[in-house]
């Protein structure tokens, strides 16, 4: 019996309510109803995470929770990096639970493990899995379960350590020759698994004709309903989350979802599997070009580049233009699921051709690895680009005090990559963020300032680190610009996010 036992098929995410902020009353009203609806429907298990939804999703379902009777339950998310301890995990849970007005959580979840290597830190004596036993020995948890981002074989050997009761992974049409095996060792374990990115965040949806062969006979010709239904017919999959952001987006995934697939999910799956092999052009993730000499995760590569088949579409409070849509869902997926950054925009490969002399889709590795790099270096997506926007931006500036807007994991990437490449600081760094909930609470043990406070604390520049809400937060500090706040934007346009 799986931990997800009992939970409705549809799970509640979200990371995509519609709400731009903590002024938006229309956007939070209608997400507080989403709330609602999902959970009148039947639904009862809510992922999300203190950082979801512009910050905003533990207020949405705080207003939620307190307008019903309704069950559910509740993920909160530690992730290594933004939390390192015992006691980190402890207080990071606390903050979560108080902002949604709760005592206890049903599902711990270590979120966003990208390796073996994050693993063994969190399992690490005083880290991050401690705290977790900690709050279950407190009964403030109940479970505790993951959320994996790392290659699919050290996702297998995460699984088969028992450390989680659940995990949550991505599986969709768009890996599911790679991430079957990920499936099948929870469903040998009995390990629950939560579906994540059922319609390959967006893909699917936008590409229905392409996919439109994961349509069976009884599925009307319904691409979405399709690729929604082969999410679930894994024996291991428990439960597909869907990130709502509209009515009529929960009412089609409740509808599909509530009842039973038209199709044995059995015949569904064997049959969606021998058709995504066939596809034209695209990349498997099979891994049979990995080992190359030069070290370049080739297969990693070359499933990015899937997205190139497809219309782009709008990301990221980004409309256009067209090549600036594609850099951002290909290195969204080699930042979440391989982790991969490179040095520099210089391509290492040696052109030995080994790679596509396996490559069963008989693809174009060597050219598609040289787009990948030109990608990356046009798109800042390099260390190096990070550590030279860094310099151009603070060092040597004369700053005595610099503001980042908001706090978050942007700024916390930004003090540790400035600390790596120049040192200690020469001026004193400041956090701001809009939301009242969280001012004078610390953060890398600096207090959180409301930007009401910008006269009095007076800092030299303010660096606006949001890639999604720039726009918004630049008019926010127009007024003060205006008093003679110098302000400036972490990224240049045409870049991608330094996080997704
Ligand atoms: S051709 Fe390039 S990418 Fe392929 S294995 Fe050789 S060095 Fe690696
Ligand atoms: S061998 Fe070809 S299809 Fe398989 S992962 Fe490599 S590039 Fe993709």
């Amino acid at each position: 019996m799986s931990v997800y036992e009992g939970c409705f098929p549809l799970g509640l995410g979200t990371a995509r309510f519609p709400v731009s902020g903590p002024e938006d009353d229309v956007g939070l009203k209608r997400s507080v109803d989403l709330v609602l609806r999902a959970l009148e429907s039947g639904v009862n298990y809510i992922d999300t995470g203190h950082s979801y939804s512009a910050g905003m999703a533990s207020r949405i379902l705080k207003d939620a929770f307190r307008r019903t009777t309704r069950p559910f339950s509740v993920t909160v998310k530690v992730q290594y990096g933004e939390d390192r301890t015992a006691d980190d995990a402890v207080k990071r849970v606390r903050q979560h639970l108080s902002a949604m007005g709760l005592l206890k959580a049903q599902f711990f979840i270590c979120w966003s493990i990208g390796s073996c290597e994050d693993f063994r830190h969190i399992m690490a004596p005083g880290g991050i899995y401690e705290g977790a036993l900690r709050l279950r020995d407190d009964g403030i948890i109940e479970h505790i379960c993951a959320s994996l981002h790392a290659p699919p074989a050290d996702m297998v050997r995460i699984i088969e350590s028992g450390a989680f009761e659940g995990v949550t992974v991505s599986y969709s049409l768009l890996n599911a020759v790679q991430m079957r095996p990920v499936l099948d060792a929870a469903a040998r374990r009995g390990i629950g698994v939560a579906v994540m990115n059922p319609l390959g965040g967006g893909l699917i949806a936008q590409n229905r004709n392409y996919f439109s062969f994961a349509c069976g006979r009884e599925d009307g010709g319904n691409t979405v309903h399709a690729a929604l239904r082969f999410a679930r017919a894994h024996p291991a999959a428990d439960i597909v989350l869907g990130g709502v952001s509209s009515l009529e987006e929960l009412e089609d995934s409740l509808g599909v979802l509530s009842a039973p697939d038209p199709e044995t999910p059995q015949a569904r799956m064997e049959r969606v599997m021998a058709k995504v092999s066939d596809l034209k052009g695209f990349c498997t993730g099979c891994k049979y070009c990995a080992g190359c000499p030069q070290g370049i995760p080739t297969y990693a590569l070359m499933q990015a580049r899937n997205a190139l088949l497809f219309d782009p579409a709008a990301a990221y409070n980004r409309q256009g233009p067209e090549e600036l849509l594609y850099n951002l869902q290909i290195f969204r997926k080699l930042y979440y699921d391989d982790g991969w950054t490179p040095d520099s925009g210089e391509n290492p490969c040696i052109g030995c051709g080994k790679c596509e002399a396996v490559c069963t889709q008989r693809l174009e590795i060597i050219q598609g690895v040289a787009d990948v790099y030109r990608r990356a270096e046009e798109t800042g997506y390099t260390e190096k680009a990070r550590r030279e926007r860094l310099r151009e931006l603070l060092y040597e500036k004369g700053y005595r005090r610099v503001g980042l807007y908001p706090n978050s994991n942007f700024s916390k990437k930004i003090m540790d990559l400035y600390q790596t490449h120049f040192g200690a600081a020469a001026f004193e760094w400041m956090l701001f963020n809009s939301d009242r909930t969280v001012r004078g609470t610390l953060e890398e043990g600096l207090p959180i300032h409301h930007p009401d406070e910008i006269p009095e604390l007076r800092p030299d520049m303010m660096l606006i680190c949001s890639y999604r809400y720039e726009d918004d937060i630049a008019e926010m500090l127009r007024p003060y610009e205006r008093q003679g706040l110098r302000v400036e934007r972490l990224h240049r346009n045409g870049e991608v996010p330094w996080i997704f």
